[in-house]
């Protein structure tokens, strides 16, 4: 029989903090600026300029260590990771190792149920009404619930960019991302799906997001998860051999990076080969992964404390501040809306999937006082337009101020839904004023009764051989009588009140 193996998988993730300043100096963070236009002595590694540690660095890093229930060390310390490489002007990276942050927290994961689609993964996953958490409907058979153990968190500076396919013959470098603040989160080997890697991850961006202390988007790297993955025969408690996966840029390569290093680890055990060690760096247009060096151990790095910045020292008091400050997350959230709002729990994962969609409805609801139907427009419209689209809640423009008015439009009769659903497409494109767009195209319905009786009165008066079929039993000529009026309203008034001003009239 054929043996039957396990995937055994730990991340470590890197996670680009949201700050305006770098994590040393006081350079800008912004993303996308002309090359090397964000830098100083400190961030580009000139002898003799020295780092100062940027409080909200540590600060964001204490939320995060909060949220995944970790072990503060309230002395901290920031240590020298030596190498050399020209993206790191130092040739130090100044890092975390002997005493990193926070240590020994978790992380509790929701997968199973439908099966889960790498694809589908942009911040509404959630396509199966059995695995959302923060159900109140209790826990399904398919709903599995797993803790990831977290080993450690560290605070780090991130490296300059090289950038090698403009030229041919030389290599060009941009420092202006030396110096970002990052975390990265380290997990024990814990996860042993695709399906457990991504639950891990999407939650671990859900955190960040809610804690504002990142916007974690894996295409602009901003959230960059290392897998290192290795396989065993299943019954067995020994650890195989290891590689670590890099270059990993979106749920979809994960996953196929996943299965292909599976894949190519089994193959070579049952060729009676070994695993080597070693980082590789996965091709997600070839779908296969190279060996880009042998994996270098602690030592190679010559670790060892920076001597130019202090000891982080926490106090008791910031731990209890941040603990206190701790947001609402996604499951209590989802269940406040269920209890507060009467939504279904689906309706209620989905719409806190994301902070910026939570507060999109919240806001909604409170300014039109109709729940449901914000919760209809964002999980209807919204999401069929920001999936055609492949935006993210984050990029979506329109203000709860207008989507409140449209539903209000709606409600009292002074556009169709059909019209409505036309308003809101322009709104999702430039958040135009649904009252003054509807106005302009000229959608706005006439809830004037004396107008719409006047038209009724003229029609009736026009179409006197429809009004004796009617009356000689043929009632279904009122439809046509309705029709005509429609038709010189320019469709703007309402058929269910027409159908009844003519019936009282006939
Ligand atoms: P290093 O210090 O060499 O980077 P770590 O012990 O810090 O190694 O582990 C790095 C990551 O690799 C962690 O996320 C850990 O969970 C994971 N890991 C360690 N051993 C294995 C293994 N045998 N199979 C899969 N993942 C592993
Ligand atoms: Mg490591
Ligand atoms: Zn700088």
């Amino acid at each position: 029989m054929a043996k039957q193996y396990e995937t055994v998988i730990g991340l470590e993730v890197h996670v680009e903090l949201a700050t305006s300043t770098k994590i040393f100096c006081g350079c800008s963070t912004k993303f996308g600026a002309a090359p090397n236009t964000h830098t100083c002595p400190v961030c580009t590694g000139m002898p003799g300029s020295l780092p100062v540690l940027n409080g909200k660095v540590v600060e964001y890093a204490l939320k995060l260590a909060d949220a995944l229930s970790c072990q503060v060390n309230r002395y901290s310390r920031f240590d020298r990771k030596n190498y050399f490489y020209p993206d790191n002007p130092q040739n130090y990276q100044i890092s975390q190792l002997y005493l990193p942050i926070g240590h020994d927290g978790a992380l509790t994961i929701h997968t199973g149920g439908e099966e889960t689609l790498p694809g589908s993964l942009s911040g509404h996953s959630a396509n199966n009404k059995e695995t959302l958490p923060g159900s109140l409907s209790g826990h399904s058979a398919n709903n599995k619930e797993k803790t990831i153990r977290i080993h450690e968190m560290h605070m780090e500076e991130d490296a300059g960019k090289l950038i090698h396919d403009e030229w041919e013959d030389c290599s060009l470098v941009d420092y202006n991302r030396s110096g970002v603040p990052l975390i990265e989160i380290v997990s024990e080997p814990d996860m042993r799906t695709a399906d457990e890697v991504i639950a891990y991850l999407e939650k671990l961006r859900m955190i960040c997001q809610y804690l504002g202390i990142s916007d974690c988007k894996l295409q602009e790297g901003s959230m960059r998860a290392d897998v290192n993955l290795s396989v065993r025969e299943v019954g067995s408690n020994r650890m195989g051999t290891r590689t670590e996966m890099k270059n990993l840029n979106s749920f979809k390569a994960i996953a196929h990076a996943i299965e292909g290093e599976r894949e190519r680890q089994i193959e070579l055990l049952e060729e009676g080969k070994e695993v080597i060690q070693e980082t590789r760096r996965w091709d997600d247009n070839k779908e296969y992964s190279y060996g880009m060096r042998s994996k270098e151990d602690a030592k190679d790095y010559r670790y060892f404390p920076d001597p130019d910045l202090p000891p982080v020292v926490i106090s008791q008091s910031w731990l209890d501040e941040i603990h206190a400050s701790r947001p609402e997350f996604q499951e209590e959230k989802a269940l406040r809306y269920q209890r507060d709002y009467g939504l279904p729990a689906y309706d209620a994962g989905i719409l806190t999937q994301t902070k910026r969609m939570a507060d999109l409805f919240e806001e909604t609801a409170g300014l039109s006082g109709r729940p449901k139907e914000a919760a209809n427009w964002l999980m209807g419209d919204t999401l069929k337009l920001m999936k055609e689209e492949g935006m993210e809640a984050e990029e979506l423009a329109f203000s709860p101020e207008h989507l409140a008015s449209l539903i209000r439009a709606v409600d009292e009769g002074k556009i169709t839904r059909q019209n409505a659903k036309k308003v809101f497409a322009a709104m999702f494109r430039e958040d135009v004023d649904p009252l003054i767009y509807m106005e302009e195209k000229g959608m706005t319905m006439v809830t004037d009764t004396g107008a719409v009786e006047k038209v009724v009165e003229q029609v009736l008066a026009d179409n006197p051989k429809t009004v004796e079929e009617y009356h000689s039993g043929k009632t279904k000529v009122l439809g046509f009588l309705v029709g005509q009026v429609m038709r010189q309203m320019k469709g703007k008034a309402d058929p269910g009140q027409v159908n009844r001003m003519l019936l009282e009239r006939l």
